[in-house]
């Protein structure tokens, strides 16, 4: 069987690359191909599921103004039935003496892309929220509008309705190896022992894309890294409160009537995890987390935990930045990878934008240049300061 595209990950970002193909009048044949269909342990459906325009690289900003435009007009794109539930609560990033200068300056980049985020000190930050301990705290970055949080698996599922009646194939597989005949890549092997050839492959397999691009004998610096969300509840219900970010890097939002909390994983150890490494870390919550919180919002002193989870980033481990394109040498191998924490707001600009370079040969959307793999293969990093 031959495949004119063949993705390797049906999760957000290889739903939304297909997705836009079609978009972008693409005819050919598209082999969507998922080895965990039911997503139980995909980033997209384990996330926290927010968007920010709080970013320190323009580009960054742009493919988040993609997708924030794309959820104001969902209904026009999907369908009236469409609904991820985005709640527009904005982010408040605080920071300290040391962290002002960085606050500032990625503000001033903030409101040259058009973003509207306010700085404010903390006299303001407590007038505007008054449950907020500023002990420690010299300014916040607050985003009064375009920021804010949804629901993650009624994003995929609304891409992956929308592809039944594209044309794609959806298949059920493990990728186990990649052909590939001199500077080209020829066709993928699956578990189940049957081979696809490829036209293009097209490299969306989340924390898994270090490996997959080894397949094809391609060195990606993309590796898993484990991440705890905790479930809380609290007495005081703060219906202003947007995603809270503290200086130490632990962040906290609203999530209906309860709340959500991580962050703060300790650098020391902080490697890739044992590919089925899934347990919580209750003593980063108890120790690290609570603490923080009870300072930050003296509220959360008597909070309850409820539940929690964890789940892998696709942590590029250069620039904690995505890789996007094709690989200078096998030009029809393409990168889709290495969001480091920020993919799920991403990639339907990201989708676009491979399926621009696909059907038209540029970028024409959001010029994603800057993403390219030559970066890596000159150790250079293009880094993202805020790292959430
Ligand atoms: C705890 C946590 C919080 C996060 N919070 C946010 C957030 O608030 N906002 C945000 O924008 N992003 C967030 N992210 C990051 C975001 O979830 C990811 O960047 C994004 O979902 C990546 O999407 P993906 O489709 O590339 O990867 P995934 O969702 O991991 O999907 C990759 C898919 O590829 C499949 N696959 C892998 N290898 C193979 C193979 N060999 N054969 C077949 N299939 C294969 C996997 O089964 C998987 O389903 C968070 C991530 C985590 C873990």
């Amino acid at each position: 069987m031959r495949y004119d595209i063949v993705i390797i990950g049906g999760a957000i970002v290889g739903s939304s690359v297909a997705y836009y193909l079609r978009e972008q009048g693409f005819s050919g044949t598209i082999a969507l191909i998922e080895r965990d269909p039911q997503f139980a342990h995909a980033a997209t459906t384990l996330s926290m599921a927010s968007i920010r325009q709080q970013f320190s690289i323009p580009e960054n900003i742009r493919l988040s103004q993609f997708t924030l435009k794309l959820f104001r007009r969902l209904k026009e794109e999907f369908g009236d039935d469409a609904d991820i539930g985005f709640r527009e609560g904005g982010y408040l990033i605080l920071a300290g003496e040391d962290g002002l200068p960085i606050l500032r300056s990625n503000h001033q980049a903030q409101i040259a892309e058009g973003a509207d985020i306010v700085l404010e000190d903390a006299d303001q930050l407590v007038r505007r929220f008054p449950w907020l301990s500023t002990e420690g705290i010299s300014a916040g970055a607050y985003g009064r509008t375009g920021e804010g949080w949804f629901d993650a698996h009624a994003m995929l599922t609304l891409f992956r309705k929308a592809l039944r009646q594209k044309k794609v194939d959806f298949i059920a597989a493990d990728v186990t190896g990649i052909a590939r005949d001199g500077n080209r890549v020829t066709g993928v092997s699956l578990g189940n022992g049957e081979t696809l050839e490829a036209g293009i492959v097209v490299n969306a397999a989340g924390p898994n894309a270090g490996k997959v691009a080894a397949m094809a004998g391609l060195e990606l610096p993309v590796e898993p890294r484990k991440r705890n969300v905790f479930v809380f509840e609290a007495r005081e219900k703060y219906a202003d409160m947007p995603l809270l970010v503290d200086p130490s890097g632990i962040y906290v939002r609203p999530e209906g009537s309860v709340y959500l909390t991580g962050g703060a994983e300790p650098e020391e150890g902080d490697c890739a995890p044992d590919p089925g490494d899934f347990e919580v870390d209750w003593p980063l919550f108890e120790e690290v987390i609570w603490p923080v919180l009870a300072t930050r919002i003296p509220a959360f002193e008597a909070i309850k935990p409820t539940r929690a989870w964890a789940g892998h980033y696709d942590y590029n481990t250069l620039d904690q930045n995505a890789v996007i394109g094709p690989h200078p040498d096998v030009g029809n191998f393409l990168f889709a990878n290495g969001f480091s924490g920020h993919g799920l707001q991403q990639a339907p600009a990201v989708g676009k934008a491979l399926a621009e370079l696909i059907v038209h040969g540029g970028y024409r959307t959001v010029d994603c240049s800057a993403f390219g793999y030559e970066r890596v293969a000159e150790g250079r990093a293009f880094r993202e300061l805020n790292v959430i």
